[in-house]
């Protein structure tokens, strides 16, 4: 568990350390990320502490995350990009480094020196129907 308490971006919402804010509202904020991936790289975030996406409701998700369409074209037109990634990682394993949930919005240009890592795999003889029924009976239950 992460410490509230600690957390950097609880501090960035809390006005306690500064951050070079271009959108809040009184659920959300975001920001410019202190080391871009490229200039123009901004993360938005939650005000209040959650560490993963599925510790939220889905209505502050979507409260959230109604923010990306402007943002999406606000990051891609001032980066003078030609699109953008939305990344969010969740738990340390996929990336995660800060423990407050975030949405990264990366301005792209094609032939641009960030890479996209995209292995793909296949599935083995009906391992995709194994997935595809733990899947559905699993959202069942949780939804
Ligand atoms: P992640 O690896 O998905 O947890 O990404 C964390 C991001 O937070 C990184 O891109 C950092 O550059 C960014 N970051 C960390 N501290 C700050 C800060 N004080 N202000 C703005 N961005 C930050
Ligand atoms: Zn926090």
């Amino acid at each position: 568990m992460s410490d509230e308490a600690d957390c950097i971006f609880c501090k960035i919402a809390a006005g306690e350390i500064p951050s070079m804010k271009v959108l809040e509202d009184g659920q959300s904020i975001a920001f410019l990320d202190i080391n871009p991936l490229a200039e123009g790289h901004v993360l938005l975030i939650p005000k209040n502490h959650f560490e993963t996406l599925d510790e939220m409701s889905p209505d502050l998700v979507a409260a959230v995350t109604a923010h990306l369409p402007p943002l999406v074209a606000a990051v891609t037109r001032v980066a003078g990009a030609e699109g953008c990634n939305v990344l969010q990682n969740n738990g340390r394993a996929s990336g995660q480094v800060v423990p407050h949930v975030h949405f990264h919005v990366i301005p792209r240009r094609a032939g641009d020196s960030l890479g996209y890592r995209w292995p793909a795999g296949s599935y083995a003889a009906g391992r995709a129907e194994q997935m595809h029924a733990a899947l559905q009976q699993t959202l069942g239950e949780l939804m």
